[in-house]
């Protein structure tokens, strides 16, 4: 994620201030100047810069600056706290019910990875418990309802929608459809065709059937899960390469038979600067209520999440991470924006370290977290800290990724457990796995070995080496932390 690069310049223009003797207006502007520009080549929007720069101005007192308070830390959580704002539209988005049927509808541009969106959304309320649906209404794209159909079957995801590929028909079917079905059915046949109909009527005579109107698919399969019962009725629509009358048109109209609970606007992170017209010109269409961002894994500089946030007034509340149906990020702002300024979540961490780790212990675990390298060993000692200390829950909640994954609020009985299920597994390691953080040490055997040392079955073992490698990922990104000399945090 290029991201990174927009926080490893904040940091150094950080850097660069907290090195200069007197902190005056001037030192201040300079830095700020240098985070503006570090914002704007990662395709924030300059109003938005602009606006930003000035509150950043009116928060940070040069008084206190110039007291030998701790300079970078001010500016930085500054800074943090103005991120936090423009991404935090202040209203959550609608979150869907199990208690009754909710529609959702999906809008943005073609590629935008719409299809590919819809199907990761499904998937994840799926695993929530929820009984999602799919309903293809992109009758644009000609790929678009073998491509929502394949995906749907693999997540065994009911779904809905029409082809529109040419299809063989017998003479008699085409006067029935052309019969019966007038309005709904544009019947293109050609010259070919035409020269046929002499045949009999057994004769197969291909020919392009197009059910043309995306609105009465979409009323169709809304109805229709409904009446199954099903709880989230996700509706893809068809998006244009560019943005244009018809297809905002089109999505009003969509909207206007469906009744959405909630429309989802989908954007291409690599958008850029594009990013908030983009989304303010759907927005004028559509009541949109909620952004998710997708491709985030590649090359894109991700600013454009934070201006289609200021554009659309909703928040982000996914971002994908891949082309896989699981590599799907809930949005959390607090710790996207200290990532982006390459601080894990420490506002929170490090208050709530001084505030529940003994001062004596401190230092090690920082020591820990600054060395990057997490083996299996630093997991066990941390999962039994967890199951330990009670609090220090608390404080790896705070670390991205070991809320979502290790911790989820609300499963906390299934999380211990599964916490004591690794551990086993982790039990029957050498010191030589336990010690390492390569994972492709790991051969068949080996797994077998743990497996059968643990009483369970190599899956289990596979799922816990997938959940030490997202874990580790995560701790990866503490490297070079700075240990605090004596365990005073307020040092950082
Ligand atoms: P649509 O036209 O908006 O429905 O877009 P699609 O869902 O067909 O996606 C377009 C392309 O983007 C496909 O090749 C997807 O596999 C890919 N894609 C979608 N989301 C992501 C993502 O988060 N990361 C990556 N790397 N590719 C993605």
């Amino acid at each position: 994620m290029v991201l990174a690069e927009l926080g490893g310049k904040i940091t150094r223009a950080l850097q660069q201030m907290s090195n200069v003797t007197i902190i005056d207006e001037k030192a201040l502007t300079e830095c700020l100047n240098e985070i503006t520009r570090a914002l704007l080549q990662s395709d924030v929007s300059f109003p938005l810069v602009r606006e930003m720069q000035s509150n950043i101005k009116k928060i940070v007192n040069l008084e206190d600056l110039a007291a030998g308070h701790n300079k970078r830390r001010i500016i930085e959580q500054a800074i943090f706290s103005e991120l936090c704002k423009m991404l935090d539209p202040g209203k959550p988005a609608f979150a869907p019910k199990k208690s009754k049927p909710s529609v959702v509808m999906f809008v943005g541009l073609q590629g935008a990875g719409k299809t590919t969106t819809c199907t990761k959304y499904a998937y994840y309320h799926q695993k929530k418990g929820y009984k999602p649906a799919l309903v293809c209404a992109d009758t644009f794209r000609a790929g678009a309802f073998d491509q929502l159909k394949q995906n749907a079957t693999k997540a065994r995801i009911p779904f809905y929608g029409r082809y529109l590929k040419s299809i063989p028909l017998r003479r008699y079917e085409i006067l029935r459809l052309s019969l019966y079905q007038p309005s709904s059915c544009m019947l293109r046949l050609s010259t070919k065709c035409i020269l046929l109909f002499g045949l009999d009527s057994e004769s197969e005579v291909w020919f392009s059937y197009t059910e043309s109107d995306p609105v009465k698919i979409a009323v169709e399969g809304v109805d229709r899960f409904k009446k199954e019962n099903c709880d989230l009725i996700i509706v893809d629509t068809s998006g244009r390469h560019k943005q244009e009358a018809t297809l905002f048109e089109e999505m009003r109209q969509v909207a206007e038979a469906t009744k959405p609970d909630l429309v989802i606007f989908v954007m291409d992170s690599s958008i850029g600067q594009a990013a908030f017209d983009q989304a303010q010109a759907f927005k004028q269409s559509v009541a949109v209520g909620a952004v998710i961002i997708t491709k985030m894994d590649g090359h894109a500089k991700g600013g454009g999440a934070l201006s289609a946030v200021a554009a659309t007034k909703s928040p982000v509340i996914f971002i994908g991470t891949g082309e896989h149906m699981d590599e799907f990020e809930v949005f959390d702002v607090k710790p996207f924006v200290s990532r982006l300024l390459g601080m894990g979540d420490w506002s929170g961490f490090v208050d709530k370290l001084q505030e529940v780790v003994p001062k004596d212990q401190q230092p090690e675990l920082l020591e820990k977290l600054s060395q990057g390298n997490f083996t299996l060993r630093i997991m066990y000692d941390q999962f039994q800290n967890i199951l330990n200390m009670g609090p220090l829950k608390e404080v790896f909640q705070m670390l991205p990724g070991f809320s979502s994954e290790i911790m989820p609020k609300g499963h906390e009985k299934e999380s211990q457990a599964k916490l004591k299920r690794y551990m086993t597994m982790m039990d029957s390691m050498t010191n030589e796995e336990l010690d390492s953080s390569n994972t492709k040490l790991f051969n068949e055997s080996r797994m077998m070995r743990i497996a059968r040392g643990s009483g369970r079955i190599v899956r289990e073992v596979m799922e816990m080496l997938e959940e030490y490698k997202k874990l580790a990922k995560i701790w990866g990104n503490m490297k070079g932390l700075k240990i605090p000399k004596n365990g005073d945090m307020s040092a950082l």
